[in-house]
């Protein structure tokens, strides 16, 4: 090598591998050895967006993954950095969005023999149990092929999190410049369709056309397959009454004739032939099980990964392949051959329905001082009617189980929620990633204890300015406020009811609203999604409003031992 090659580092190299996949944004948290990979990356034309902790940034890229259905990128820095993102990169994976995280790790040689080098975590085996795969770049030469590697594994078949190790030493290294750029590759078709078998496409089009009470369930990984025409296709050509899971509300807008959002009780006790799409047989869905389901109901279950299929229940007919490709086989079906859904069961589901919406509207009438979740939701529902294209993130217990029911939604992907896991915190992340990724408003439906998980995120709100609303349900606890502490502490489940989360956004330039009625309700949130400003508003809820683990009470042991029921003798 003489004294005018050109060199290229590693920094320089992972930066021109994640452009050359068109990796346009980057989300994380700067240091120790990473902070000159996230200014190359600036200075080469990626937007990087940096988050007071990893855990939002990493929610950020999968959220992203999700939206855009490339793997979003998460940068963190070694050790606690890197410790900190994974739960994020976890909970991409148990959701099924693609997402990377490239974290910078310590001396290898110092970690091993565990001499105590600083931030030594032996980071690529403690990612393994959490991620779909885990890979660690050795050599410099090595990063284009370990980028581009990440990103297939990220984005194919059953999309998840990919962790990507990459040592200082290795970012720090240099190779020459020409040979450097030949390391650095575009994946091709990096999630390549996957085509079903026609004989599984023809058992499956005899069973739905045989049921008496058929009926389709649209998942996450639906509305994720952005194959939105053929499916809305599929569903009007059937006829089949359709139920929507919570991410993928909007995939054919709630206010669809066909939808039975609100039978969802009686839809899946009753229906004899059932046909998933991209949603799974788990807890959010009973595992199949009866009494929730009829015993004798069939399934049918598209899906990528085959190896979903029998996880709950036999599958009668295992559709493998990609939602696009198997739903279009499904459509030319029915339009060669169209099935007859009876208007039996058609008018069963809609008689109820028609029962609980109208019980619905009575809840949302009321008028109650002060507010509860109902009223306060219904403005909100309102107000985002009035404004289609905003995202909605939404968590928290009663915050999120009322929201998804109260509030409509009519375009795919636009509600993003705590997903599989149930999992709180995912709230300042999602709506960063949405705003970012979209340019549209956002509107995030908060509890007061949900927003606490990544509350310090309004900071990062602010700096960027992104046009992101925080609405926060604030009844003042964990479920709800009005527990009386049985000692001089307040009790387990109590926050604070007075408290004025919307100083938050004061305190770093956006916009603050305190509201008590439906009525400041209503003309904050309009003026905040229309200003495009950073805005927290909080919502005074009465404390006495919410049950414990909202809809999912069933899944809390109680103890038998109640507080004041323990007697000095155990
Ligand atoms: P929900 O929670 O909404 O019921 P799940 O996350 O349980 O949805 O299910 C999503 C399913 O979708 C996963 O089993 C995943 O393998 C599948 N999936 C994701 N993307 C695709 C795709 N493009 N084609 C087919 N199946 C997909």
């Amino acid at each position: 090598m003489t004294a005018s090659t050109r060199l290229i580092d590693g920094f320089h190299l992972v930066v021109e591998a994640l452009k050359a996949n068109d990796v346009a944004t980057m989300y994380g948290i700067v240091g120790i050895p990473v902070t000159d990979l996230a200014r190359v990356a600036q200075a080469s034309g990626i937007r990087y967006i940096g988050f007071r902790q990893e855990a939002s940034a990493g929610n950020a890229a999968a959220a992203a993954g999700f939206l855009t259905g490339r793997p979003g990128v998460c940068l963190t820095t070694s050790g606690p950095g890197f410790l900190n993102g994974l739960p994020a990169l976890a909970n991409a994976t148990a959701n099924c969005f693609p997402m990377i995280q490239i974290s910078g790790s310590s001396n290898r040689a110092l970690v091993d023999l565990h001499r105590g080098d600083y931030q030594d975590i032996d980071q690529l085996n403690a990612a393994r149990p959490f991620v779909k795969e885990a890979y660690r770049i050795g050599r410099v030469e090595d990063i284009g092929r370990g980028v581009a590697r990440a990103i297939r594994t990220a984005a194919s078949g059953r999309p998840g999190g990919v962790y990507l190790d990459i040592p200082g030493a290795v970012l720090g290294q240099a190779m020459e410049a020409a040979a450097g750029a030949e390391t650095v590759w575009r994946v091709v078709d990096p999630a390549p369709r996957q085509l079903p078998a026609p004989e599984a496409v023809e058992h499956a089009l005899r069973m739905l056309q045989q049921a008496r009470r058929p009926l389709i369930v649209l998942g996450k990984g639906a509305a994720y397959a952005q194959a939105d025409n053929v499916i809305r296709e599929f569903v009007e050509a059937s006829g089949i009454p359709f139920l929507p899971m919570s991410m993928a509300k909007g995939l054919l807008p709630d206010a669809h004739p066909q939808s039975v959002a609100a039978a969802r009780s009686l839809a899946i006790a009753r229906a004899d032939v059932v046909l998933l799409v991209g949603a799974r047989l788990n807890w959010l869905l009973a595992h199949g099980n009866s009494p929730q389901w009829s015993a004798d109901a069939k399934f049918v279950q598209v899906d990528i990964a085959p190896s979903e299929f029998d996880s709950n229940q036999p599958i009668a007919a295992p559709l493998a392949g990609d939602i696009g490709s198997v739903m279009s086989a499904l459509r030319d079906g029915v339009v060669a051959h169209p099935l007859t859904v009876s208007a039996e069961w058609t008018d069963e589901l809609a008689e109820r329905a028609a029962h609980n919406d109208a019980k619905m509207r009575e809840r949302l009438a009321e008028d109650p001082h002060p507010m509860r979740f109902y009223n306060a939701l219904g403005v909100i529902h309102a107000v985002l009617q009035e404004n289609p294209d905003a995202y909605v993130v939404n968590e928290g217990a009663n915050a999120l189980d009322l929201a998804r029911n109260v509030i409509g939604m009519a375009v795919p992907r636009h509600r993003l929620d705590t997903g599989t896991w149930g999992v709180m915190g995912i709230g300042m992340g999602y709506a960063i990633a949405a705003a970012v990724e979209t340019g549209q408003p956002v509107v995030a439906i908060e509890g007061d204890s949900a927003f606490g998980f990544s509350g310090m995120e309004v900071e990062t709100i602010c700096r960027y300015r992104l046009p992101v609303t925080v609405v926060i349900l604030n009844n003042g606890g964990v479920y709800r406020g009005d527990e009386s502490p049985t000692g001089t502490d307040p009790a387990p489940t109590v926050l604070n009811a007075q408290a004025h989360h919307e100083l938050i956004a004061e305190a770093f330039g956006g916009k603050g609203y305190h509201v008590t009625t439906p009525a400041e309700l209503r003309s904050a949130l309009s003026a905040a999604i229309g200003s495009r400003t950073p805005s927290v508003i909080d919502c005074e809820l009465d404390p006495a409003a919410g049950v414990e683990s909202g809809h999912l009470a069933s899944l809390n042991p109680t103890s038998a031992a109640k507080p004041g029921k323990v007697s000095a003798g155990g």
